[in-house]
């Protein structure tokens, strides 16, 4: 070796030592600033925040009742101890304007066949609800067809619909896609559900095609839940949000039909459910005209109601207009006078855990010596066990301008199962995101995982979603699975049990013997996520090939054009 070259390696190892020495210690400092902030996480909080909120004082929370009243008071109250700011203008609540309808429980499907006619009681063998401000609808002898999946998907060459006209008639589909039927992966998702398979999706999609109405068949393990989640969501009070056309363009009615009653429907029509099931899965299928007609009549109570999002605010140091925003929702199921014994729904879990949370990373925030360069915003919306009616709203109508909303993280049902090795993402590989939770995951000595259980479409369940929609990088981490000492199958059958058992159940109550050391995990996983979020000047985007990606780059580029600059970093 020459003396220029030694020269320059001694160069080479000069720079190296400062730049390790260098980075090495702004990460010390990083550990050190945070170090207060992560230590005042803490299991107890989270336990007496989630008591307050599942206590049967705050009456299972339902939106527009005396128990919105006490828990948005009890939000607003934690959010200002805390010397949070109100997040929309001098207010801590966004005001929600809702549509309440309740269907008279006493309705009956009527399906007339040639010969005789089969009668479907409310509740029991059907549920159905309009979201259409109407007194009154009907189907009066609407002809009834089969029309599979009910998905129109031209990336899967699929049409259900394809030679139909279904206007004014009453269609029948099935729950899921036909890739969770075949369980073949290169099938639609094969067994992750895609948004075709929402019910959600099901609706819409009817709508477009001018049905007068549509029953879904329930069947457990492709609709993710039991028949009882279904009446539970359906009957009683259901909220929506009130659309400029008062839902007209919806379908008259939108309801389900028990497995059972399905069965006979289908017989009335000479035909036996499995076979068409699985003819419903294969490609070419044709929708099936059933030869029978449905009349039904619902007669509703309607209210116009009003309820809020709370919004609370951390002033950014640097770049306070911009926003990450942290969101879990704070509704619930509220009371069922119908029920015998418990009646309250308290939504321990579901989600009174995930609105403690957000207090408790507001906590957090505010034992930072300095507050982050940008801003961070606490979500706490209502309406999601509804149809995700307050992150609808907040997407659709946002107080802080989407392109200027870097990320949302929602947080829905924390882990109560204790420490796990790995880290849920629902979401996991849609956006840059990802990098933010795996580097904090390993800081814990965890993995990143995505859904392990895809089939339930848990993407489409929860409140980041409209975010999505909206194009917001959103993510909806939830726990882990693998438990650092009794594994994953441990823990994946506790979960299967709270879903059979407590989910949008009165028996969803909170219980001191749950380990939330877990989420403690969790959560400082995930204060690191949206602190580095907050200080690092670039806005993650969804990755190339996602469905909103475009919208992202669309709104990133209307307001760079606004603003008359170039795109933003
Ligand atoms: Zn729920």
């Amino acid at each position: 070796m020459n003396q220029k070259s030694m020269v320059a390696l001694s160069i080479f190892f000069l720079c190296l030592f400062i730049c390790f020495g260098y980075s090495s210690c702004a990460r010390e400092t990083e550990a050190k600033r945070l170090e207060p902030a992560l230590a005042s996480i803490a299991a107890g909080d989270l336990a007496a925040d989630t008591q307050i909120l599942s206590s049967d004082e705050f009456e299972g929370r339902a939106p527009a009742s005396p128990g919105e009243e006490k828990t948005v008071a009890f939000l607003e109250q934690e959010f200002r101890k805390l010397g949070l700011e109100p997040g929309n203008g001098d207010s801590f609540f966004q005001e929600v304007p809702m549509v309440v309808i309740t269907a008279d429980p006493s309705a009956r499907l009527e399906v007339k066949a040639h010969r005789k006619s089969v009668s479907f009681a409310y509740n029991e063998e059907f549920v159905a609800a309009t979201m259409r401000v109407m007194e009154e609808v009907s189907l009066v002898d609407s002809e009834m067809v089969f029309a599979g999946y009910g998905i129109i998907a031209p990336e899967y060459n699929w049409n259900d619909y394809e030679g139909l006209d279904v206007r004014g008639k009453t269609v029948v589909v099935l729950i899921n896609d036909p890739g969770f039927a075949t369980q073949d992966p290169a099938f639609f998702s094969g067994r992750t559900m895609t948004y075709y398979g929402r019910w959600t999706y099901k609706y819409e999609e009817a709508a477009r095609q001018g049905a007068a109405g549509l029953f879904i068949v329930h069947e457990t393990e492709p609709a993710a839940y039991p028949w009882g989640v279904v009446q539970n969501g359906w009957t009683g009070p259901q909220f929506n949000l009130v659309a400029d056309d008062d839902n007209m363009s919806r379908c008259a009615v939108e309801g389900w039909l028990h497995l059972e009653a399905a069965r006979q429907v289908f017989k009335a029509a000479g035909l036996e459910f499995d076979a068409v099931k699985t003819a419903a899965a294969r490609p070419g299928f044709k929708p099936i005209p059933l030869g029978l007609k449905a009349s039904l009549t619902l007669h509703n109570t309607i209210e116009k109601v009003t309820s809020r999002n709370v919004v609370a605010l951390l002033l950014g140091s640097r770049r306070p207009d911009e926003v990450i925003i942290y969101m879990a929702h704070w509704d619930h199921f509220g009371i069922n006078p119908a029920l015998e014994g418990d009646q309250i729904f308290n939504g321990a879990l579901d989600n009174a855990t995930g609105t403690a949370a957000l207090i408790e990373l507001a906590e957090a925030f505010q034992r930072l010596k300095r507050p982050p360069d940008r801003s961070i915003v606490f979500l706490a919306v209502t309406g999601e066990e509804q149809g995700l009616i307050g992150s609808e709203y907040y997407a659709t109508h946002p107080v802080f301008p989407t392109s200027k909303t870097v990320a949302a993280i929602n947080i829905d049902a924390l882990n109560i199962y204790g420490p796990m090795k790995d880290v849920t993402v629902v979401g996991y590989g849609l956006s840059e995101l990802d990098a933010y939770i795996e580097a904090a995951a390993k800081e814990q000595g965890r993995t990143v995982n995505p859904d392990p259980t895809p089939e339930k479409g848990s993407y489409f369940r929860s409140d980041h979603f409209p975010f999505a929609k909206q194009g917001i990088p959103a993510v909806y981490p939830s726990g882990g699975v693998d438990h650092v000492e009794h594994g994953r199958e441990w823990t994946l059958a506790l979960k299967e049990e709270y879903t059979a058992e407590h989910y949008h159940k009165p028996s969803d109550e909170f219980d001191p013997n749950w380990d939330l050391s877990g989420a403690v995990d969790d959560l400082r996983l995930l204060f690191k996520v949206g602190y580095r979020l907050a200080m690092d000047p670039a806005f993650p985007n969804w990755k190339e090939g996602t469905e909103y990606r475009a919208k992202r780059d669309a709104d990133m580029a209307a307001s760079a054009a606004r603003n008359g600059g170039p795109s933003p970093r």
